[in-house]
């Protein structure tokens, strides 16, 4: 029996205004359709119901929720989520029932009711079929008046509104979502700004770079966070931004340096994308910061590299061109010490060319990761009077002393590397004690390792430089590193080659009070 829309044109439309009312307020879908099929089975008195809505990709119906039939008999029902059968049904309008008797009374059994009738109500907003409720009833009386039909129409009118506003709110979700995941994991730091340059949004790439947490970076401005400026040297973002004024680049890109509270110094490339309103005011921006330090870094020593080289190259090229020149003229006699002196400088440039393009080789071997050690067990104390003495020859300004225990182990090493960091070393003492002294080279044994130190009496290093003597192409800027030759490989090619033996490389120095760099090395065989 319909009794809600028998009698009363007013409590229809009381009805329908209030139910429209409730079903427009649940954006949750699937709380909708609970809401939109109780109601259609009160309206109709039915003993079963069932709304399917359209899929995604616009062919079959998939049932979102029922009432009265369990999963078995809704299978029964399958011809009613055809596409086609879909389709025919929206375009006459609904009510039709399909030819389902046989479905029905199986249905029937299953539930001890007789069900009679199918009733269709097609979900429309504008030409748009999102789906059918459909309804089954026992009694296939009485035939729906003009009006019945009509107040069943306008039900199923608001419910495919609030289908539609439902279904729409959940793609927006699953979209915020979607994006905020984009966001979210990005590699690289993203910030959305308001048109306050205040931060909206920032992601966890970003809270990583600025090593700040993320409820600090929120709602602080842009220049607080980024104190950078574009190339014609204008604030990129500050209140009176020049990106708000007019002719300003949408999508400007600027980078610079940042400096972390742990110290780290950052290089960041900052991409914008200005959103304006109308009025060409900033409604929003969004950027995107790179960690561009490696990138910097990288160019840096390119450029060190270049500039290094081509100086220490063409220093003993130029000192051995000009020598050879000099002694193969032929109107000139030289006697027999001018010719030796000038050979033995020829002799000496050529070592060092000799030196600088095997620190070279050895540089871009450790950078492959490609340097193999060949290692033995040496007695190392005979082999580095040797070479000390062969030191000795070459300064008469320092003295060498050698500390080492009478029972000093044989050590598991590759005897020419360790040799190359040794003569380093003690190079290094020499270059950078220019008034002299004594130079200490000893070690002893601890624990599981043997430690060898080179001790000087020379210029020292300001604490501030040590962290940065080992690195590649690092020369400490004074006076002396700018007369001496060098190219800031010695350290790094040392420290490399400890590093692989299983060992570690340390230095302590004051400035004018001289340096000791120290290096261990695994006594065990086979610790390298
Ligand atoms: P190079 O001597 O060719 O410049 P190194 O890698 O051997 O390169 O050394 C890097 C820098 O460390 C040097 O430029 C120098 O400023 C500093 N340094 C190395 N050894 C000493 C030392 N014994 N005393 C003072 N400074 C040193």
């Amino acid at each position: 029996m319909l009794v809600p829309i028998s009698d009363y044109r007013l409590r229809q439309r009381e009805y329908l205004l209030r139910i429209a009312r409730a079903m427009t307020s649940r954006l949750d879908l699937s709380d909708l359709l609970q809401l939109v099929i109780d109601e259609a089975g009160e309206l109709l008195s039915a003993e079963a119901g069932l709304i399917a809505l359209r899929r995604p990709d616009g062919g079959h119906l998939q049932v979102y929720t029922s009432f009265g039939l369990d999963q078995e008999l809704l299978e029964l029902f399958s011809p009613l989520l055809d596409g086609e059968f879909f389709e025919r049904l929206v375009q006459e309008g609904g009510w039709m029932t399909a030819d389902l008797s046989l479905r029905l009374q199986v249905a029937s059994s299953a539930l001890g009711v007789r069900l009679r009738q199918l009733v269709a109500l097609p979900l429309v907003v504008g030409q748009e079929p999102l789906g059918m409720i459909y309804v089954f009833r026992a009694s296939s009386s009485p035939v729906f008046s003009a009006n019945d039909r009509q107040v069943l129409a306008d039900f199923a009118d608001q419910a495919a509104i609030a289908v539609h506003n439902a279904q729409l709110y959940q793609r927006l979700r699953s979209e915020k979502r979607h994006l905020n995941t984009i966001i979210e994991y990005s590699a690289d730091g993203v910030l959305i700004l308001d048109g306050q340059w205040r931060v909206q949004t920032a992601n966890e790439a970003l809270e990583r770079m600025l090593e700040w947490p993320r409820e600090e970076i929120l709602d602080r401005t842009c220049a607080e966070l980024f104190d950078l400026h574009d190339a014609e040297g204008r604030p990129i973002c500050q209140d009176a931004c020049p990106l708000q004024q007019q002719g300003c680049s949408d999508h400007p890109y600027v980078e610079g340096v940042l400096r972390t509270p742990s110290g780290r110094q950052v290089h960041v490339g900052i991409s914008y994308t200005v959103l304006r309103d109308a009025q060409g005011r900033l409604r929003e921006a969004i950027a995107n910061v790179r960690d561009i330090t490696q990138q910097k870094e990288a160019e840096e020593l390119q450029s060190t590299f270049i500039s290094i080289i081509s100086h220490e190259l063409k220093t003993p090229v130029a000192i051995i061109k000009g020598y050879a020149g000099t002694l193969r003229r032929e109107d000139a006699q030289w006697d027999l010490q001018t010719l030796r002196q000038g050979l033995q400088v020829i002799e000496e440039e050529s070592d060092r060319l000799d030196q600088l393009i095997t620190n070279l080789l050895e540089a871009s071997r450790i950078q492959s990761g490609g340097l193999s050690l060949n290692p033995a067990p040496i007695q190392i104390v005979g082999l580095v009077e040797k070479l000390v003495d062969g030191f000795r020859m070459q300064t008469d300004k320092h003295d060498f002393e050698l500390d080492f225990p009478a029972d000093f182990p044989p050590l598991w090493i590759d005897f020419e590397r360790i040799r190359m960091v040794l003569s380093n070393l003690l190079a290094n003492a020499v270059k950078y004690s220019p008034e002299g002294g004594t130079i200490r080279l000893g070690g002893w044994v601890e624990l599981e390792r043997a430690v060898l130190y080179v001790a000087d009496e020379g210029i020292g290093l300001p604490q501030s430089e040590i962290p940065h003597v080992f690195d590649r192409f690092y020369r400490v800027d004074n006076r002396l590193s700018r007369t001496t030759a060098g190219a800031g490989l010695g350290l790094y090619l040392s420290r490399s080659i400890v590093t692989a033996h299983g060992g570690e490389m340390w230095v302590r120095s004051r400035p004018g009070e001289g340096s000791t760099f120290y290096f261990s090395l695994p006594l065990r065989e086979g610790a390298a």
